[in-house]
């Protein structure tokens, strides 16, 4: 499948049409970004990391039950993927406090929950991505009461996959962001990526993060957390 016409440019990704109308390429960056662009950088390696780890987990999940629109991984940086309209909600699932839930609440981080938290942020750039409810996503025409409902849903049911896979590679899964899109039938299905860019992942036994909060915070050893979350990853099956 040969890329066409590049469609957009994200902070970590490119797409390109192809020749099916039905289908997209997603090429992976190792730019990276923090602090609504505000930080930005280079982790070496890591747009194929994430290509490759994203690409496993999305397949293990449509195992799961859980469609989303990964296709096939054409290269180390490439994979084709099915078109999707974005919803633009940032879905983020929490199983431990951490990042912006303990700034907000002022609570520690590391606090475990007894329940897995849901909560919406309106995909928007220059509004700096605003925390929402239901409620204002329904105002605003972001999605149907019926396609919230299936996404959260959905988004508990990759925690609990998630959380039980990556505890089988000994790491602890914090929290993590999902984007949803609609397909061109209407359905709901899991888009974009799954990777320590979006997740925060901690070494079960030492609580080291293996994850993108390593650049955020300039804690140093970014590119080797990278590497070794996925050799994780790699050892698991
Ligand atoms: N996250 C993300 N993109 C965003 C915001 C958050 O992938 O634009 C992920 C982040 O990596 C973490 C989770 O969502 O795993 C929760 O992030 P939080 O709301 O704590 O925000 P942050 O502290 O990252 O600003």
């Amino acid at each position: 499948m040969q890329k066409l016409a590049q469609l957009y440019e994200g902070k970590a990704k490119r797409v390109y049409a192809t020749e099916d109308p039905e289908l997209l390429i997603v090429s992976y960056k190792d730019d990276a970004t923090a602090f609504n662009g505000l930080k930005k950088g280079t982790i070496t390696g890591k747009g194929v990391i994430n290509n490759q780890m994203s690409n496993r987990l999305m397949a293990r999940l449509a195992e799961a039950g859980v469609p989303n629109h990964f296709v096939r991984e054409l290269n180390e940086r490439e994979t084709l993927v099915r078109r999707v309209q974005i919803v633009p909600l940032e879905v983020i699932v929490r199983n431990i406090a951490a990042g912006s839930f303990s700034k907000r609440y002022g609570v520690e981080e590391g606090v475990v929950f007894k329940a897995p938290t849901v909560e919406y942020s309106y995909k928007n750039d220059e509004l700096g991505d605003p925390l929402l409810n239901t409620s204002h996503a329904l105002a605003l025409e972001l999605a149907t009461q019926e396609e919230i409902a299936t996404i959260r849903s959905y988004a508990l049911q990759v925690n609990e996959f998630l959380k039980a896979f990556w505890q089988e590679c000994g790491v602890i899964l914090v929290d993590f962001k999902l984007e949803f899109g609609r397909t061109s039938d209407g359905s709901i299905i899991l888009a974009d990526e799954i990777s320590p860019d979006t997740c925060r992942l901690w070494d079960a036994k030492t609580h080291e993060k293996l994850d993108k909060d390593r650049f955020r915070r300039d804690l140093g050893g970014v590119e080797d957390a990278y590497q070794e979350i996925m050799r994780r990853l790699n050892a698991h099956n």
